[in-house]
């Protein structure tokens, strides 16, 4: 089934490569990579699974997992809201009442969480991120130096955004030391596999489920699965909510990952990008075998584990 939605969607032409991250412009556009994990392990893959790409923004569910797992659900969420945003992914705003950002699936939100780890763990706080999202994908995730200094030279608005949220106290590290953390969180490694992993180890509720390793806590998956269905698609959130009915996050660098809740893992590599920043391909094979297999999380007629076996067919 894997290898059909990918043969009948590798023709979509539709979307296109981010370019605004320079190093991003020369990602070959037609790649397409599809793969799958369920909670018990098994791995199906279609089409450019294994070819390497940026995780940008598919990055900050797991981190946010991470800051609620190490300072606990309270700071956290003084200082990040969990509210959905109508705005684009990288808008100068914050919540006019709190003055913090609307969620965590958002840039503003993200930087904060950065802000908030290196608070906690100073010189520490990359290296600790990078190994617990290494651990959620079972394998070590490297930097790609040069999508880094690429995004780290031209991040203007999420340094902007560093100094909004340095200035409004969301957290005490300098700005400059927050959005690095952000760009080097962005500039990880990962494949179309991977994120399935990822996910996989989020429906699993933390536990990896092709390594065993206990990567994040009960409470810290609930909160970023909650945040991910509601604000994961950006302003298109609530579209995809009613057609996907999925959590699910999406990367510029055509990551999409999206979590079936003790069922699966959805991981998706394709480069272009609809105007939202959403892989449109990714979107649309993930539709698809919502579709098929009645993964919609309000699916009355959902089937349940007796979907895993259709998925390698
Ligand atoms: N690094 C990118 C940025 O900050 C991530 C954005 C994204 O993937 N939506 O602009």
């Amino acid at each position: 089934m894997l290898a059909e939605t990918h043969q009948r969607l590798g023709a979509v032409k539709d979307g296109a490569v981010a370019t605004y991250i320079p190093a991003l412009a020369a990602v070959p556009p037609d790649l397409f990579g599809l793969a799958t994990v369920s909670v018990d392990g098994r791995v199906a893959e279609a089409g450019d699974s294994r070819h390497p790409f940026t995780i940008q923004s598919v990055s900050k569910p797991f981190t946010y997992a991470l800051a609620l797992d190490l300072l606990g659900r309270r700071p956290v969420r003084a200082a990040v809201g969990v509210q959905p945003m109508a705005e684009a992914f990288n808008a100068l705003v914050l919540d006019p009442v709190r003055s913090r950002p609307f969620n965590p699936m958002v840039n503003a939100g993200a930087i904060a969480v950065a802000g908030l780890l290196g608070d906690a763990l100073g010189a520490q706080a990359f290296p600790m991120l990078q190994q617990r999202l290494s651990s959620a994908a079972g394998r070590d995730l490297a930097l790609d130096h040069a999508v880094y200094r690429s995004e780290a030279a031209t991040g203007h608005r999420n340094r902007a955004l560093a100094h909004l949220l340095h200035g409004a106290g969301v957290f005490g590290v300098a700005a400059e030391e927050a959005v690095d953390i952000y760009f080097r969180q962005c500039s990880l490694i990962v494949t179309a596999c991977d994120l399935a992993v990822m996910g996989a180890t989020l429906a699993n509720v933390g536990t990896n489920p092709v390594t065993g390793a206990e990567v994040y806590g009960v409470e810290a998956v609930r909160d970023t699965l909650s945040v991910m269905f509601t604000c994961g698609l950006y302003d298109g959130a609530g579209d995809w909510a009613c057609r996907v009915g999925v959590p699910a996050k999406s990367g510029v660098g055509g990551g999409l990952v999206a979590v079936v809740n003790r069922q699966l893992g959805i991981g998706v590599f394709s480069p272009r990008v609809d105007s939202a920043g959403n892989p449109v391909r990714g979107l649309m094979a993930c539709e698809a075998l919502a579709e098929e297999l009645g993964l919609h999380l309000f699916e009355p007629s959902n089937p349940g584990s007796t979907l895993l076996p259709a998925l390698a067919g």
